[in-house]
């Protein structure tokens, strides 16, 4: 077999040695900047990945040729070095050249025990990694004996003796290292963790510096962060009279600061643990990073063996970031994407703390993000009584419906045992910012029992306490320890700096005071969608709502809502208040009517009592209401042509709120939006009533006041007739759910049923609901924004649907040369910092073109 070029089968780790990241991995280069800051590691050779690759495919490495490099007799280390620390790769494998006569040597140096130790934990990893030998049967605590019974067992299993040349050791190792790294389940794994099909190992090999000896010998590792907190604090463990990474496994290994609960590395050896801070401060200067050092001590001489980023949840990964920019070490926008904008949900809500046992007994899908605790309840009105004696409660029901809103504000958490992304419960959960999942479909829920019943048959009843965890869509029996939201100073700065230099507006959707609030806790721009009818589910509205649509006549009509009118201007001034003159975009009237009414037998004889009717008439005129497919029929603009009445309430109460607002002295220019539109002519009409509706509020209050006028555009024909509709409206705003619902024909109430299978078998790459369909419906999306900007110039274009807040639509909408998206104002934050990404992103392209 034809051997290698020297030259390029390894390279020294010195300072000006040629190491590459591309080529010897990220491992090697690290190192190489540890010795370049002058850090003590031991002597150290990288192998690129093309070496490692050829020996993968049989060629003969010069071995003799490495450990002529550590001397006669040195023992060396093999560690991967791929090219992101990410991509894993195969076990270390310590103490190569380790034979019987080195043994005699370490008996007569360091005693027979140590000898035993290091010998037999060299024959195991050996016997297991290189031979591919059971682990069972090298499994024992160190000894003579069990040293003995290894090297046994070895010879029986591979017919011959455990090889003695190191020559030969060393050649295994490396061989075995690369063909571990082309098996296929390797493969997979780093392809998981965004590694191309050409990605190679490097292999980084080192000599032994030994965690044992005389005086204070010894290994442990450090860090100078708290892993969950991201806080400054010195964490890690040291062992005597150890290797590798033994520290953290054994219980015996003691702390490294002083601490009261034991003996600590800073007791026993004070100048070795400040001269480990120090270089933990150099590293992270230099480095750019908050490292773990990994580090041994020889007889009171420390070694540095490899520093690696230190693991770190979410919330740490931002304060990390942050502090690095603000002591000048790297700079603001790198701070920015150093985070990943998806992580920052994890910060928002309450989680259950990764540490603790999590018994689960369900998945469902994960609606809504973060963690909540409480007693299980099976309707709304329990959830109500529950919240009124303090005690917080998970609402569970086979799906919600609007007249679940209350008990959804009153519960701690949602449970569905149907429903996909943008369903009921998800859509007002991420709203209100409440953990929810939805789609559980293997619960068995007997709403008449009141039970619920996991798949592994265990029975819950109202009263027994569950732990949702809408991050990960997971069910946990009883309670467990959570992690509270991280809002802190760090998460407001970075997300300023994020500001400072995306490109696209944020604003929130927001229904109610409370939404707002949140909106503006999380520096939304804007409202871009209110939907007002949410606003009528208030037990005293519902009556007159109720009253309003039970009327015989336009007169009576008029006067339900003549009632309704001061509750609506109410929720306006409020709105129009906590938004203090940013904008507000309010959409008229959308579901079909017979939401409003009850659904049981009992309900509907309340109602025939409370409108003095009787229950046969109610009950007819709710049946005449109902219809075959109500979100295609008679609901949003279809409304307010038929019953032009509601949408001319609602006009007023916006128009009156502005006035008032603006005599507080607060200036808005309110818009309004009309929903479900598929013609031109449907704008036209609504817009002369509410041009009328304006001016008889500006010659009543003698207040002039601007406002504009817009069109959602959620049905396919909108966005064909973008061009003409735009003639009528200041702004376009797609509504992707029910646009994704028409272009598909896809229940979005219904498709969490089969939507699973459907991404399994890669009819959907996925769940369209949740990522937006750039290829159909972005292709609506770009037609309606070329059509309507065409005939309008000054258009105003977004999207509300609850797409808005995803990075992927970010990007879609800001090549598109959208103004704005609107999400739920717990996705503000992730928006905000999406929307920086790109941006950034984009510079670097630019600048490297
Ligand atoms: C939409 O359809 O995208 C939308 C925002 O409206 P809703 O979800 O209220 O139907
Ligand atoms: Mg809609």
């Amino acid at each position: 077999m034809q051997k290698m070029d020297k030259i390029a089968e390894f390279a020294e780790i010195t300072p000006s040695a040629k190491i590459m990241t591309v080529a010897h991995g990220w491992r090697a280069k690290c190192l190489q900047r540890l010795v370049r800051l002058d850090l003590p590691v031991p002597e150290t050779v990288a192998l690129p990945a093309q070496t490692v690759r050829a020996i993968a495919a049989g060629h003969q490495v010069d071995a003799a040729a490495i450990l002529a490099h550590f001397g006669e007799g040195a023992l060396i280390s093999v560690r991967p070095s791929p090219e992101n620390p990410d991509w894993g790769g195969p076990s270390t494998i310590l103490n190569v050249g380790m034979n019987a006569a080195g043994h005699a040597r370490l008996v007569e140096t360091h005693g027979q025990a140590a000898a035993d130790a290091l010998y037999l934990r060299f024959v195991q990893s050996y016997a297991t990694h290189v031979a591919r030998l059971d682990p069972d049967m090298f499994d024992a605590a160190p000894s003579a004996e069990a040293l003995k019974d290894a090297l046994r067992v070895y010879e029986l299993e591979m017919d011959e003796p455990f090889p003695q040349e190191a020559g030969r050791q060393l050649s295994e190792v490396l061989r075995s290292m690369a063909r571990a790294w082309e098996g296929t389940t390797a493969r997979l794994l780093r392809q998981a963790k965004g590694a191309g099909p050409e990605a190679g190992l490097g292999l980084v090999v080192q000599e032994m510096a030994q965690g044992i000896g005389k005086g204070v010998s010894g290994s442990g590792v450090v860090q100078f962060v708290d892993p969950l907190t991201g806080q400054p604090q010195v964490t890690g463990r040291y062992l005597g009279q150890s290797q590798g990474r033994d520290a953290l496994k054994k219980t015996e290994a003691i702390y490294l600061t002083r601490d009261p609960r034991g003996p600590s590395l800073e007791d026993i050896a004070p100048g070795i643990f400040a001269d480990l801070v120090r270089h933990g401060a150099v590293c992270r200067v230099k480095l750019r990073e908050e490292m773990q050092i990994e580090f041994t001590i020889e007889d009171g001489r420390l070694s540095v063996l490899d520093a690696v980023k230190v693991a770190r949840s979410a919330r740490a990964g931002l304060k990390i970031a942050v502090a690095l920019a603000e002591d000048g070490i790297i700079t603001q926008d790198e701070a920015v994407l150093r985070v990943e904008p998806r992580s920052l949900t994890e910060m928002l809500h309450p989680q259950v703390d990764p540490r603790g046992p999590r018994d689960v007994f369900v998945k469902g899908i994960a609606a809504s993000p973060g963690a909540a605790t409480g007693r299980v309840v099976f309707s709304s009105a329990a959830a109500q009584a529950s919240a009124a004696r303090g005690e917080p409660c998970i609402l569970v029901r086979r799906e919600t419906a609007p007249e679940d809103i209350r008990g959804m504000h009153s519960a701690v958490g949602v449970l569905t045992e149907r429903g996909g992304m943008t369903s009921h419960a998800a859509v007002i959960g991420r709203g209100l910012g409440l953990p929810c999942i939805v789609g559980a479909s293997e619960l068995k829920l007997d709403a008449k029992e009141k039970t619920l019943t996991a798949p592994d048959g265990r029975v819950f009843r109202e009263g027994d306490v569950i732990t949702v965890d809408g991050t990960t869509g997971e069910v946990l029996i009883g309670a467990t320890e959570m992690l509270a939201p991280a809002l802190d100073g760090s998460f407001r700065t970075l997300l300023g700096w994020a500001d400072a230099v995306r490109d696209i507006g944020i604003r929130a959707n927001a229904d109610t005071p409370t939404d707002a609030a949140t909106a503006r806790q999380f520096e939304a721009q804007g409202i871009g969608l209110c939907r007002t009818e949410h606003m009528f589910f208030e037990d005293d509205r519902l009556v007159v709502m109720r009253e309003m649509i039970f009327a015989d006549t336009s007169k009576d009509r008029a006067a339900a809502l003549a009632r309704l009118l001061p509750m609506q201007r109410e929720d306006f001034v409020q709105l129009f208040d906590i938004m203090q003159g940013l904008p507000v975009c309010i959409r008229l009237f959308d579901p079909p009517l017979h939401e409003f009414l009850p659904h049981s037998r009992e309900g509907l004889r309340e109602l025939a009592e409370a409108l003095d009717r009787p229950l046969s008439e109610v009950v007819r005129r709710a049946e005449a209401l109902s219809e075959f497919n109500p979100m295609l029929g008679m609901r949003g603009v279809r409304l307010g042509v038929v019953l032009p009445e509601i949408y001319d309430m609602q006009a007023q109460a916006i128009f009156e709120a502005t006035v008032e607002i603006a005599r507080n002295g607060t200036s808005v220019v309110p818009e309004i939006m009309i929903p479900l539109v598929s013609a031109r002519r449907e704008v036209e009409l609504v817009k002369a009533r509410v041009d009328a509706v304006a001016a008889k509020v500006r010659t009543k209050s003698g207040v002039d006041f601007a406002y504009k006028l817009g069109v959602m555009v959620e049905t396919p024909r909108a966005a064909l007739r973008a061009g003409e509709i735009a003639q009528h409206a200041a702004f376009l705003s797609f509504g992707t759910n029910d646009l994704t619902q028409m272009t598909y024909g896809l229940s979005r109430d219904d498709a969490g049923r089969f939507m699973n299978t459907y991404v399994q078998q890669g009819v959907f790459p996925e769940d369209p609901f949740h990522v937006l369909d750039v290829d159909g419906v972005g292709e609506l999306l770009h037609i309606g924004a070329e059509r309507g900007r065409k005939a309008r110039g000054d258009l105003v274009l977004s999207i509300c649907g609850e797409h808005g807040g995803n990075p992927e639509s970010i990007d879609f909408c800001r090549k598109a040369g959208f103004d704005y998206v609107s999400c739920s104002p717990y996705r503000v934050p992730l928006a905000r910092l999406a929307a920086a990404h790109l941006a950034l992103q984009d510079r670097a392209a630019s600048g490297k073109r």
